[in-house]
């Protein structure tokens, strides 16, 4: 585990435009269930699961009572009460020290930005903002008293741009990702030199096609050999580490070059700490 550590530790030193990508693992250690965990709440609750396929479809055709269950039934609970842990810190540090250039999370929990991460990418939307699905426009909830408008009678809370129903940021089953944060993100993946992929299980579609986009990426190199000739190979232009609890598809299917098995509140600050003893 150490010497998995110091590499990347290094790896990350000698890169010149890393990102990150995390999932709901990164978020456990904050007291923040995932799903598909030992202790996930699907893995508990198989019937959640099927309950959230159809969330998208309730919006599209009854956005008053996509409203009223979401108000009912949160599905984290009251995510404004939550804290970073070490795992979102480290990140930021490293983003402090310039190695960094963006988190890409399939996160809602803001816990990134609440860390001090400037560059966030919200793969899957954000708790905190309402998005307008035909405009495109993203509000602050702050700015909406859903519980009033419940009360009220007044539910969705409309868009003050176009006046279409609002509907929550987070990206449900079976909706698109909104296409700004799709292009951005994919940018970011086809320039970076390393990845590193901490606590996702890396099989919710299309964000667990960033890592094999990366993988694809080649750059030849070149070397001589003793004839005199040269040598030239195609090789991974992105060096691609995964910090989890358990081996993924990605570590089976060798996308991801090592993975670091653990914690990732334990882990990542431990390789922040080599980070700076070499680059001293
Ligand atoms: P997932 O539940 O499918 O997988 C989480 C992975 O992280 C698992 O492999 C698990 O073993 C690992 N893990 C758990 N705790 C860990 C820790 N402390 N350190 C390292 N690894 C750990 O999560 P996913 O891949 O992100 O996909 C789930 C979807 O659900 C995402 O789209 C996300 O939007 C959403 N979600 C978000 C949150 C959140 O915002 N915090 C929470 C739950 C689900």
């Amino acid at each position: 585990m150490k010497n998995l550590i110091e590499r990347a530790a290094r790896d990350l030193i000698n890169s010149s435009y890393a990102v990150a990508l995390t999932g709901a693992g990164i978020s456990t250690e904050s007291g923040i269930p995932d799903f598909r965990g030992p202790s996930g709440i699907w893995t508990k609750d198989p019937e959640a699961e099927k309950r959230a396929y159809q969330t998208y479809h309730k919006f599209l055709t009854n956005p008053k009572e996509y409203w009223e269950e979401r108000l009912a039934r949160p599905l984290l609970g009251d995510l404004g009460k939550v804290e970073p842990n070490p795992g979102h810190y480290a990140l930021a540090e490293l983003e402090k020290m310039g190695i960094l250039k963006w988190v890409i999370t399939q996160n809602i929990d803001n816990l990134h930005q609440k860390a001090g991460n400037k560059n966030v990418l919200d793969y899957h939307g954000n708790y905190s903002k309402l998005r307008c699905r035909n405009c495109g426009n993203r509000f602050d909830s702050k700015g909406y008293n859903l519980e009033k408008l419940k009360e009220e009678g007044k539910l969705p809370p409309l868009c003050p741009v176009c006046t279409e129903p609002l509907k929550a940021d987070v990206v449900h089953f079976n909706e698109p990702i909104p296409l700004d944060v799709a292009k951005q993100s994919r940018e970011e993946v086809l320039k970076c030199d390393l990845m590193l992929i901490c606590g996702t299980s890396a099989v919710v579609y299309p964000f667990a096609e960033l890592p094999r986009i990366a993988k694809e990426r080649r750059v030849e190199t070149e070397s001589k050999t003793e004839s005199g000739l040269y040598l030239v190979k195609k090789i991974s232009a992105t060096t691609i580490i995964e910090i989890n609890a358990e081996p993924t598809p990605l570590t089976y299917e060798r996308i991801s070059d090592y993975l670091i098995q653990g914690k990732t509140g334990e882990i990542l600050p431990k390789i922040v700490e080599e980070v700076k003893i070499h680059s001293l």
